[in-house]
C-alpha cells in the first residue's frame, strides 16, 4: 500500500501509509503486516485498555463531580479553551451536561485567527460564562517556539503525538491553567483533548506541581541555555502560589468519554454560533501557527503529527481514513512566509527548515 501525497520531507517521494489508518512507515516502531495493516491497528489488547480506561474515568469523573462543593461566587472548573471546535464542545459539555460553573480561559499565543476570537466570543457568551484571556510576552514565546522547533528540546516520545511548538504552546496553557486554579482555589482543570492526543492515563489526572517541575527539567534545562532564563516565568508557578495551595486541582479531559463524531460535534458547536474559521490548515480551528509547527515535524521526522489521533478517531469509526488523509493533505503553506518572518527565524534556520529566505518551500 503506498500513499500518493508526497511527504514534505521528500517532495515527490511516496511512502507507505497504513491500509486501515494514516500512520505512515516514518512513525516509530511502526509495522506493516502482509496486508499492508499496522500493528497499532492490529493490538486489539491496546484497544480494550483504552476502552477499560474510558470506563474507569467516567467513573472517576461522575464521583469527583458529585463530591465537589458548592462554591458559591467562585468555579467548579477553569477551561482550557483554545477556541476550536473540541474545547468549546467540552465547554457545552462542561455547562450543560455536567452543570459546572466554569471560568473559560484562553492563551493568545499571537497567532490565534481572528474568527477563532470570534468563535471564543460567541461561545462563551452563549454558554453564559466568565472568559479570560492571557497573552504572555511574545518575544519570549516566539523564541521558544524557534528552539523547539529547531534543537531537540522536548523527548522523541511526546512528539509522536504532538509537533515540537505545540507542545511549547499546550505547556504554556497547562502551566498557566494550572496557577490560575491554585491562585483561584479551583478544583478541576478542563481541556479538549482526546484519546490519540493523550494517553489513555491522561482522562483524569492530578500532578503535583514540583512533581510536573522534576518530570520536565530536562526540556526546561535545554529551554534555558537555548532562550534564557525567562522561559521560567513563562513556564513556573511561584513558590508562594504553591505553598499557599489547599489541594491540587484535577486534569480532565471530558471530550475522551463522550463517542462522537467530527460532523456531530461541528453540528452541535455550531448551534452556539461556532463557525469554520478559513485559511487553516485541516487539522486545526483555532491556530495559524499550526501550519508551520506541521511542516517543521514532517521535515524532522517524516511524518505528521497529527498522524496518531487522526488514526485513532479511524478506528473508533469516528472518522473515515479518506477524511483523515484530507485533512494530513490540507497545508496551507502559503501562509509560511508570514509565519517565519513572525517568527523571525534566522536564514540558517530557514535553510535547514528547507525554506527559502523569503520561507517560500524551496524546490
Ligand atoms: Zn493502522
Amino acid at each position: 500500500m503506498t500513499e500518493t501525497a508526497p511527504s514534505a520531507r521528500q517532495p515527490g517521494v511516496t511512502r507507505q501509509r497504513c491500509a486501515r489508518c494514516v500512520l505512515s512507515a516514518p512513525f516509530p516502531n511502526i509495522k506493516f503486516d502482509v496486508e499492508g495493516v499496522c500493528n497499532f491497528c492490529r493490538d486489539e489488547v491496546g484497544a480494550r485498555s483504552d476502552d477499560t480506561a474510558i470506563d474507569r474515568g467516567r467513573a472517576r469523573v461522575m464521583e469527583l463531580f458529585a463530591a465537589r462543593k458548592a462554591r458559591g461566587a467562585t468555579y467548579d472548573a477553569v477551561l482550557c479553551n483554545s477556541g476550536g471546535k473540541d474545547s468549546s464542545y467540552t465547554l457545552k459539555l462542561a455547562v450543560e451536561k455536567y452543570g459546572l460553573t466554569v471560568l473559560s480561559f484562553t492563551l493568545d499565543n499571537g497567532f490565534v485567527a481572528p474568527a477563532a476570537r470570534d468563535n471564543i466570543h460567541r461561545i462563551v457568551d452563549a454558554l453564559g460564562v466568565d472568559h479570560i484571556t492571557v497573552r504572555p510576552a511574545l518575544d519570549v514565546f516566539k523564541s521558544v517556539v524557534r528552539a523547539a522547533s529547531m534543537l531537540p528540546i522536548y523527548g522523541e516520545q511526546s512528539l509522536t503525538r504532538i509537533s515540537a511548538g505545540c507542545n511549547a504552546c499546550i505547556s504554556l496553557v497547562n502551566t498557566t491553567a494550572l496557577r490560575l486554579a491554585l491562585e483561584k482555589e479551583i478544583p478541576f482543570i478542563l481541556a479538549g483533548f482526546t484519546l490519540g492526543q493523550i494517553p489513555a492515563n491522561g482522562i483524569v489526572y492530578r500532578n503535583h506541581y514540583r512533581f510536573l517541575a522534576e518530570s520536565r527539567e530536562a526540556s526546561m534545562s535545554r529551554l534555558r541555555d537555548a532562550v534564557g532564563l525567562e522561559v521560567d516565568r513563562l513556564y513556573g508557578v511561584p513558590d508562594s502560589v504553591i505553598d499557599r495551595a489547599p489541594t491540587y486541582p484535577y486534569n480532565i479531559n471530558l471530550l475522551c468519554l463522550e463517542s462522537i463524531t467530527e460532523t456531530q460535534i461541528l453540528a452541535e458547536v455550531g448551534k452556539l454560533g461556532w463557525k469554520r474559521p478559513s485559511g487553516l490548515d485541516g487539522c486545526s480551528s483555532n491556530c495559524m501557527l499550526n501550519t508551520f509547527n506541521n511542516y517543521v515535524h514532517e521535515r524532522r521526522h517524516g511524518y505528521s503529527p497529527y498522524e496518531l489521533e487522526l488514526s485513532h478517531l479511524v478506528r473508533k469509526d469516528l472518522m473515515t481514513r479518506s477524511e483523515a488523509l484530507e485533512k494530513l493533505a490540507d497545508q496551507p503553506l502559503e501562509q509560511l512566509p508570514y509565519l517565519v518572518k513572525s517568527l523571525a527565524l534566522s536564514p540558517e534556520d530557514l535553510a535547514t527548515l528547507g525554506l527559502s529566505a523569503d520561507g517560500q518551500v524551496a524546490g
